[in-house]
């Protein structure tokens, strides 16, 4: 079963709260805010909220400028806000529209239309956020996408430029994998695939993206790493690689790493290089790394 969605109520006035709470507790875990700011840092503790109902009027930070914020921040900017207020005038609802809310609605609630609401943009948010997970990951090992790759990069990249930090890439091929599939089938060559996916994301930290960039291809972007801990991390998951006897066969896999230069300021041009290296690795006996010069 999976867990229940989480509503954030945001309001200065305990009873408000109360009410809302009472209509949505059965069917959503609640998290509650007296105020703008306490909303700010609620929002982005876990478990995330799939929806706010935000109040306008609270002492402080106003429902408008808390919505202003939570639509500025690339981390919150899509979680949907219903405001729920005694405000009914047209140009307040406008207003809060205005500002990216979903919706409006105005006190004294009507709980069941309320509910149907909020079930309507929970609904919505759950689809976006399966839509999205869909077109960044690979469906048979769980690993972000090539297209989530190229997507990403430029964000860490500019990062990693404008802070002077370093940031490697390692790509990564499968030796002989050819041979798996036309030895063992390709069902065998596919539980291979996920077994190094597991291992790779097993062994990478949180904010490294680890990627299967094509068919037996995968790429694992370091940040706040540079070319010598790349290579030793490189070389770390090649022998666990070597190790591993996915489905009892040895299967190995050749690695280019490089390091962003001061000079590259896009993903294309750090693949390329990566990709040379790798040509290297296999052209000098595969199971190996090697790393741009
Ligand atoms: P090399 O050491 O030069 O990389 O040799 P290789 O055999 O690994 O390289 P090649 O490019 O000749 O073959 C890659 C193989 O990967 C062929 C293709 O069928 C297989 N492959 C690609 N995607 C998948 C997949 O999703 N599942 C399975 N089972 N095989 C795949
Ligand atoms: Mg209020
Ligand atoms: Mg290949
Ligand atoms: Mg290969």
């Amino acid at each position: 079963m999976p867990d229940k969605p989480v509503v954030l109520i945001v309001d200065d006035a305990v009873t408000n709260t109360m009410v809302l709470a009472g209509c949505l507790k059965d069917k959503y875990q609640i998290k509650v805010a007296s105020d703008g700011l306490r909303c700010l840092e609620l929002v982005l503790l876990k478990p995330e909220p799939d929806l706010i109902l935000l109040d306008i009027e609270m002492p402080g930070m106003d429902g408008y400028e808390v919505c202003r914020q939570l639509k500025g921040n690339t981390l919150t900017k899509d979680i949907p806000i219903i405001f729920v207020t005694g405000n009914d005038q047209d140009e307040d609802e406008e207003k809060g529209l205005n500002l990216g809310a979903v919706d409006y609605i105005t006190k004294p609630v009507r709980p069941s239309i309320m509910k149907a609401r909020v079930r309507t943009h929970i609904t919505l948010k759950q689809q976006r956020d399966q839509l999205l997970s869909m077109a960044t990951h690979d469906q048979l090992t769980g690993l972000y996408n090539r297209h989530y790759l190229l997507h990403s990069a430029q964000n860490k990249i500019s990062l990693s430029l404008r802070h002077d930090l370093p940031l490697s890439l390692v790509m990564m091929d499968i030796d002989h994998f050819k041979m798996v599939n036309d030895t063992y089938g390709h069902p065998v060559g596919d539980i291979v695939l996920q077994k190094i996916a597991e291992l790779l994301e097993k062994h990478c930290r949180q904010e490294d993206i680890v990627v299967r960039f094509g068919g037996e291809e995968f790429v694992i972007m370091l940040d706040h790493t540079d070319l010598h801990d790349a290579e030793e991390k490189a070389e770390n998951l090649r022998s666990l690689i070597e190790a591993l006897n996915p489905e009892q066969l040895l299967v190995t896999m050749s690695m280019g790493v490089v390091q962003l230069k001061p000079d590259e300021d896009n993903i294309a041009e750090l693949i390329k290089r990566a990709d040379i290296a790798l040509y290297s690795a296999k052209e000098n006996g595969r199971n190996r790394v090697v790393v741009a010069s």
